[in-house]
């Protein structure tokens, strides 16, 4: 489901409340929760710089900056679907971009005010891992632009059951 206006700051707001409370009184149950040693034991350096820790790849590095085949992009912390192929583009950000995820409920806004920036970040729904931005610069109908880090992400192609990356 595409969103028509990006979100104002007060959804963002709510979104993350809604989202910290489900979180806390144990509302989802799919929630993946692990400490920073059993992550490491499941992602490579790069990954846990990333999802755990709110690194940014460098640009024009990602192995699925320039994937183009039909798949899911899925979340390389705990395998949560994210973005249909279908909705990526090429932004010439460096960075895999996207106009929508592939559910509404499979990313979490948050307000980020690091770096002298206000931002918006995107984590995934189902363990938290920091995957990138959401910026209101992208092409229509949502125009929106999730900015991605290719590490965050896994890649998984149509009709086959393996995750990988190319
Ligand atoms: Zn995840």
């Amino acid at each position: 489901m595409l969103r028509r206006k990006p979100l104002s700051t007060i959804e963002v707001k709510y979104q993350e409340i809604f989202f910290f409370h489900r979180s806390v009184f144990g509302l989802e149950k799919d929630v993946v929760k692990k400490s920073d040693d059993e992550w490491k034991k499941t992602l490579t350096p790069e990954e846990f710089s990333v999802l755990r820790k709110k690194g940014t790849e460098p640009p024009f590095t990602g192995l699925l900056l320039h994937q183009t085949k039909d798949g899911m992009y899925v979340c390389a912390g705990c395998g949560n679907e994210l973005f249909s192929s279908d909705a990526k583009f090429d932004s010439g950000s460096g960075w895999p971009s996207f106009f929508a995820a592939v559910r509404p409920d499979a990313v979490v806004l948050k307000s980020d005010r690091s770096l002298l920036m206000k931002r918006t970040e995107v984590v995934c729904a189902r363990c938290g891992g920091h995957l990138g931005h959401v910026f209101d610069d992208g092409p229509k109908p949502s125009g929106q632009r999730y900015c991605m880090n290719s590490v965050s992400l896994h890649f998984k192609e149509k009709n086959t059951k393996e995750a990988k990356k190319e």
